[in-house]
């Protein structure tokens, strides 16, 4: 049965009687999941002005207690795991192992956040001016705007709400289309945890409306934008006219390198694990594989079993479910035929569904596809897929330059047992993440994540660089008698 998704506004429903609205379809069998309105101006400038008129009380409330609700709504979040699990899974499409896992990391995020209404640290100065002090504070900048896809929708959420709630921020979120009853879940279960009222506000809708609507609005004082490079360029126009702060977490084309003295068995099992996990609907997922030439034809041989190998669907188990919707299955396959019509060879994949999932599912099989040139489309542009590119190489500087070579730069990782080699590699390739002898795997609550070049604007969330992000920093002074009085 379909279920009627509304925004969410002081802490309660606020339905938009003659809001178009949007249907969410399951990405398994396309059933018909949910509805929500797709948000006008006027919608989200209700929001907007709850989150503005929660801003004052809410910011007094002191870092200490605030982390002590956020640990109470952690506490929740435990309780109900399994229900929100089970969303996040039908909303996805994801089997349930991931989305537990899923929820698991939303819910250290809530910790972590939680734990640092203790800390909130600034610093001391000195001064060049007798009897001159300095310190630091961190203040709230206002109303955060957050905006997120549906790929991990509920750590999406987590890693922007719970920053921005701990430095005092209110918080307008507009939830993806994709997802909208885990967002409608979170919302709830926060407000019945204790952080109510207007503090944490709802919305959903299109980009084009919803979205844009957001970012448009003066009061917003932060917008941090989670998504496709595409989008994040037109935020950045917009907030740039409005001097607003902005964090850009967005694409990746992330290079995964095996050199000819790695362990074989272990690289593939993460070249897999990042290609494919997740549908490889991961900003970070391991979508170019560069291998050496003397281990070349073992690797690409093992690795197109292992791919083969691989189970789709929902249940329980299943290695990889369908992506996100029928229009992303088709750009996906539409890539894939372009690739093979530019003299590709399709290792393994480029088919829609396997025979034993419904018609109507939006599943991609595991691809592998080798290149006739590296700068082919396919080896260069993020597809959000589970489809990867296999590389040939003859050493290291080649494979670096070759990782360097898109315009990405989020993660990358390096299979060697030569500490030197990691060590080269991992100081010269241009990523936010470098990992060595693991998969291009994305940050723990307490690591800063983020990219260069294409990748974001610089910023870093989560960990305590996020703090960053959500406030602004204040220098004060004092000027202090010298003499007793
Ligand atoms: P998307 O950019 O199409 O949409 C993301 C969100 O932005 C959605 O909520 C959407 O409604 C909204 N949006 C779209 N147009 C907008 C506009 N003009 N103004 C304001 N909001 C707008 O991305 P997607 O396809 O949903 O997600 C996949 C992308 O997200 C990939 O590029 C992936 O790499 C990226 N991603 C990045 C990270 C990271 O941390 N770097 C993490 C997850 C996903």
């Amino acid at each position: 049965m379909s279920i009627d998704v509304h925004n969410w506004i002081g802490a309660a429903e606020r339905p938009s009687p003659g809001t178009p609205r949007i249907e969410r379809h399951s990405p398994h069998d396309g059933r018909l999941l949910s509805t929500m309105p797709d948000s006008s101006v006027a919608d989200v400038e209700r929001a907007v002005q709850s989150a503005v008129d929660a801003l004052t009380a809410w910011s007094a409330v002191t870092p200490v207690q605030r982390g002590n609700l956020i640990y109470g709504f952690a506490a929740a979040l435990r309780r109900e795991a399994e229900t929100l699990a089970a969303i996040v899974a039908e909303e996805t499409g994801k089997p349930i192992q991931d989305a537990r896992g899923e929820v698991g990391g939303a819910i250290q995020l809530a910790d972590f956040f939680a734990g640092e209404g203790m800390r909130l640290y600034a610093r001391t100065l000195t001064s060049g001016m007798p009897g001159k002090t300095s310190h630091t504070v961190r203040q709230p900048i206002g109303v955060a705007g957050l905006i997120v896809p549906a790929n991990t929708p509920i750590a999406n959420i987590a890693w922007k709400t719970f920053p921005a709630l701990i430095c005092g921020n209110t918080v307008v979120l507009k939830a993806s289309e994709d997802a909208p009853r885990t967002a409608d879940f979170f919302a709830k279960l926060a407000s019945a945890s204790g952080i109510v009222g207007g503090v944490l506000n709802v919305i959903y809708g299109s980009g084009a409306t919803t979205g844009t609507a957001l970012v448009a609005d003066a009061r917003v004082g932060v917008v941090s934008f989670t998504g496709s490079t595409g989008v994040g360029r037109k935020i950045a126009e917009v907030m740039g006219r409005r001097l607003g702060r902005l964090s850009l977490e967005l694409g990746g084309k992330n290079p995964m390198v095996v050199c000819d003295d790695a362990d074989l068995d272990r690289a593939v099992h993460w070249a897999a694990l990042s290609a494919f996990s997740n549908a490889g609907q991961r900003c970070a997922a391991g979508s170019r594989i560069i291998v050496m030439d003397a281990i070349y034809d073992r690797f690409r041989e093992a690795l197109v079993a292992r791919a083969r190998s691989l189970t789709l669907g929902v249940h329980e188990g299943a290695d990889l479910g369908p992506v996100m919707h029928k229009r992303q299955q088709a750009t996906i396959l539409a890539a894939i035929a372009r690739a093979n019509d530019d003299g590709a060879t399709i290792l393994c994949g480029g088919s829609s569904a396997p025979t034993d999932q419904p018609a109507d599912g939006a599943y991609v099989a595991p691809t592998l596809v080798e290149v006739p040139s590296h700068d082919l489309d396919i080896a260069q542009r993020e597809l959000f897929g589970p489809v990867a590119t296999l590389h040939r190489v003859g050493d290291l500087a080649e494979a670096l330059e070759l990782a360097n070579s898109t315009e990405y730069g989020l993660t990358a990782a390096i299979h060697t047992r030569d500490v030197d080699r990691a060590n080269w590699f991992a100081h010269r390739v241009r990523a936010g993440v470098v990992n060595v002898n693991i998969g291009t795997y994305g940050s723990e609550p307490h690591m800063p994540f983020g990219g260069f070049g294409a990748s974001g604007n610089g910023t870093r969330e989560p960990g305590v660089e996020a703090l960053d992000v959500y406030s602004e920093l204040k220098n004060i002074s004092f000027l202090t008698r010298s003499e007793l009085i």
